[in-house]
């Protein structure tokens, strides 16, 4: 029998294909945007400026000051450049971080997004916005941060290293894997997200082993986008708030630090929404919700993942840390948690020992 439930669509064009960024320059004049800020990370500027050059005298500006988890001080130089170059439109071109600093402009100016992701994360697809103030990462949701267009073009994912695209697959999947159990789940996205997951846990080994393979490229793109979706239209859970944490307060590569919990986190919930997790055990080639950390930590592996919190940096006080700030701001979660449970469940992905 299906319960009532809520479902909100998000209004986002989406472009997806191979090839699809090479029409930007149309899209941005069919949309009417005429002066335009690209925006990317400073590794990225190389392709910032290739595409400001086909953007042609749309382009007003090229800012490659993008830097993980958006510091306020990043956020409001750029908010500064946007409105003294008078831009009609963001160009995001890149990962989270991108589409993160091209949110803290639409933030604060209602200046549109059109976002060309280049990594997993699924930022594009959200009205969620993260901002980092003093150690301490603070998220928030507001509609005009949300894209107007999203290009997906699988091609701009095959210069993403192998591990970091493990890792964002995985932040990914992280997405579709909350949504399964969300507060406000519905049989709409739990559809999405299981075929989010299929498809990231099908395309990534292949990803890692040849890291040039479209097919595997655009099957993880396909998957990427339905966990955006996921991720933009249910609320998230414990896991989530961890990475937030792990993220805001130690600075840990958001993508790895999320890959790194996750199998730890769907362990510690494996019993709370038994029909949710026999169906993730499912799409991940297995048989019952009791092997679904198991499942998580075993798809690390295979990928190459640091598969402990301390190898990527997070001190020896850090489970005791990220567990007191978690529970001093707690977020839903379907199975009740404190101090000691999840320092426990910190401890052991501190140490990279397997779940359970
Ligand atoms: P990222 O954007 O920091 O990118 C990681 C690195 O990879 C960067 O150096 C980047 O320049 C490089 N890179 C990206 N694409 C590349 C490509 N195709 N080829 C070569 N190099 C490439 O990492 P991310 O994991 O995508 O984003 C993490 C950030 O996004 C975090 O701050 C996280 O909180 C945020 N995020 C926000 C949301 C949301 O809904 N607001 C969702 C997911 C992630």
């Amino acid at each position: 029998m299906i319960e009532d439930f809520y479902y909100r669509a998000l209004p986002v064009q989406v472009y997806f294909g191979q090839g699809e960024s090479s029409k930007v320059r149309s899209i941005l004049t069919e949309q009417g945007y005429s002066s335009v800020m690209v925006i990317t990370t400073p590794e990225q500027n190389k392709s910032g400026l290739a595409m400001a050059e086909q953007l042609g005298d749309l382009t007003a500006e090229v800012y490659p000051h993008a830097v993980m988890h958006v510091p306020v001080e990043v956020a409001d130089q750029a908010v500064a450049t946007a409105l003294n170059k008078n831009i009609d439109c963001c160009l995001a071109l890149g990962g989270g971080s991108t589409i993160g600093l091209a949110k803290a402009i639409a933030l604060k100016t209602g200046i549109p997004i059109v976002a060309i992701p280049t990594t997993y994360a699924g930022s594009e697809m959200t009205t969620v916005y993260g901002l980092t103030e003093n150690k301490l990462k603070k998220t928030g949701k507001d509609i005009r941060v949300l894209p107007k267009v999203v290009i997906y073009d699988p091609e701009l994912s095959l210069t993403l290293p192998a591990d970091i695209s493990a890792s964002s697959g995985m932040n990914a999947m992280a997405h579709s894997i909350e949504a399964l159990y969300a507060q406000d789940k519905n049989p709409i996205i739990t559809l999405l997200a299981l075929e989010s997951i299929r498809s990231l846990s099908q395309a990534l080994p292949q990803i890692v082993q040849s890291p040039e393979n479209l097919d595997a490229r655009k099957q993880a793109t396909y998957g990427a986008w339905l966990a955006g979706i996921c991720l933009g239209s249910v609320g998230m859970a414990l896991h989530h708030k961890l990475c937030h944490t792990l993220g805001g307060t130690f600075n840990l590569p958001h993508a790895q630090a999320h890959a790194i919990t996750l199998a730890y986190s769907v362990h510690y919930n494996r019993n709370a929404d038994i029909e949710a997790m026999d169906q993730l055990a499912k799409a991940l080639g297995g048989t019952s919700h009791e092997q679904v950390g198991q499942l998580i930590y075993q798809l690390n592996q295979q990928l190459n993942i640091p598969l402990a919190l301390k190898d990527i940096g997070l001190p020896e006080d850090g489970p005791q840390e990220v567990a007191r700030i978690t529970c001093a701001n707690p977020y839903y979660n379907p199975r009740p948690y404190d101090q000691a449970e999840l320092e426990a469940l910190l401890k052991l992905a501190y140490a990279g020992l397997p779940p359970g």
